[in-house]
């Protein structure tokens, strides 16, 4: 989490070492705040804003922490699906796609040998 003022970022307590703002001011941006600030800014979805709001007491920080490190796992197995399908796909593309290729071939030859013998 940062800093809502300088976009420093925050230590375990929620309080900014660059300017001692504390995690009890972060707030949503307005439209005229996002337009001067230059730092990272954070997206949250509609949902987890709230959440994110509500952060300021420590219970709720603990729990917007442990769904941050949550969301984390979910984004490292969604990569390992893709690596999966990913592995998958090249399977496909470069052994069972000859292998027909190859079927579709020989079938054509004995066709065509076939076709010849008969004429
Ligand atoms: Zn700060």
């Amino acid at each position: 989490m940062r800093c809502s003022t300088c976009g420093y970022e925050l230590d375990e307590n929620g309080k900014c070492q660059n300017c001692g703002n504390e995690a009890a001011k972060v707030h949503v941006m307005s439209q005229e705040e996002k337009e001067a600030y230059h730092g990272v800014t954070i997206e949250e979805p509609s949902s987890r804003r709230e959440h994110f709001d509500s952060s300021a007491n420590n219970s709720n920080r603990k729990i917007y922490v442990n769904t941050f490190g949550l969301g984390n796992s979910n984004w490292l197995v969604k990569i390992s699906i893709f690596i999966l399908v990913v592995a998958i796909l090249a399977f496909v593309v470069f052994v069972a796609l000859p292998v027909i290729l190859v079927g579709a071939a020989i079938g054509i030859v004995v066709w065509l040998i076939l076709s010849f013998i008969r004429h």
